[in-house]
């Protein structure tokens, strides 16, 4: 059993929901959902580096954004500080927006190319009247010295900088109001490999520095590992494991899991372990399959799998998987 307390949590998902409506028909009625998040709970400690994993169209990206709020969920609830923000709405929201902000995948689309990168990064300070007069400049200076980049950074154009230098740039500006939480949508997957570990590191570091909590979202097992204190596996908009992250790589119990850990490249050679290749692609989240989501696919899968569907439960100490074969 956990034996975090309530107060240990900076947010708390519960049974989350964003579906979104398929319309068809000469009058364009409702006629299903696209369940992109269907039901997800978890909690993330105060400081803590969470990863969520799944292969892409698993809903992971819509899960970070449902959290965010920058897409309105469609049931469940978001507590951030033990305060409910599922629903709030204009001053409220904004207001709550300085303590959560974004990084995302494509730093260059997220990223004004009209704009000085000193107005990029000091553009939050200034919309929330947070930088003081004379002290702006400084400020975002500063930032940018944190994230590695030049000084003179200030007076130059995104387009003026690698993929990597452009990632620096987004997370100076999510900083900049000093967020207690950092969603990280895929923030290195665009970016060459060779640059992918400097800037995993950077935000490791200011992670400290900031005392930031992470929600670090990811299609690769193994660019999490090296960041997450946990790993949460998601599958078809449903979280299917949830561990620390060296039970999980040590101990995978879902199915799912061992399969995605399984296609991570063994530094040693030695140590070869089979690859497990999954059957097909992950099925329409506008029509899940019956029973266990994951079973047209699952190598394990029993007769019973097509039918009843598991839920999420503990398997070990602080270890959750949802699997029909640890019921
Ligand atoms: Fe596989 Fe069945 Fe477990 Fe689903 S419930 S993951 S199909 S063994």
């Amino acid at each position: 059993m956990s034996t975090a307390k309530n107060s240990d949590f900076l947010l708390e998902i519960k049974d989350l929901k964003k579906y979104y409506p398929v319309r068809g028909g000469f009058f364009r009625k409702k006629i299903g959902d696209v369940k992109a998040v269907d039901n997800i709970s978890l909690e993330l400690k105060k400081g803590e580096t969470f990863g969520l994993v799944g292969e892409s169209g698993c809903g992971k990206s819509t899960a970070g954004r449902t959290i965010t709020r920058l897409f309105k969920p469609s049931d469940g609830k978001i507590l951030f500080e033990g305060r409910d923000i599922t629903n709030i709405r204009g001053r409220e929201l904004r207001n709550i927006r300085q303590d959560i902000q974004m990084v995302f995948q494509d730093p260059y689309a997220s990223l004004n190319p009209k704009m000085m990168v000193g107005s990029i990064v000091s553009e939050p300070l200034v919309n929330y009247g947070r930088g003081s007069e004379g002290k702006l400049k400084e400020e975002v200076m500063n930032l940018l010295t944190k994230v590695g980049l030049p000084e003179d950074a200030y007076y130059k154009y995104p387009h003026e900088f690698s993929g990597g230098q452009r990632q620096r740039i987004g997370i100076a500006r999510a900083l900049a109001l000093k967020p207690k939480l950092i969603v990280a949508d895929e923030p290195v997957s665009a970016l060459d490999v060779s640059v992918q570990s400097q800037v995993l590191n950077l935000l490791k570091s200011l992670q400290k520095e900031f005392d930031l909590t992470l929600l670090f979202i990811a299609h690769d097992l193994s660019v999490v590992k090296h960041m997450s204190d946990r790993i949460g596996v998601m599958y078809l908009g449903n979280l299917v494991e949830v561990a620390d992250a060296d039970e999980i790589y040590r101990n995978p119990k879902h199915p799912y899991t061992k399969a995605l850990i399984s296609a991570i490249p063994q530094p040693d050679p030695r140590n070869k372990s089979k690859r497990i290749i999954l059957s097909g692609d992950v099925p329409s989240p506008q029509n899940p399959p019956k029973g266990c989501p994951f079973h047209p696919r699952c190598p394990e899968a029993m007769p019973e799998c097509s039918e009843k569907r598991p839920l999420l439960k503990e398997v070990n100490n602080n270890h959750r998987a949802s699997c029909l074969l640890y019921e």
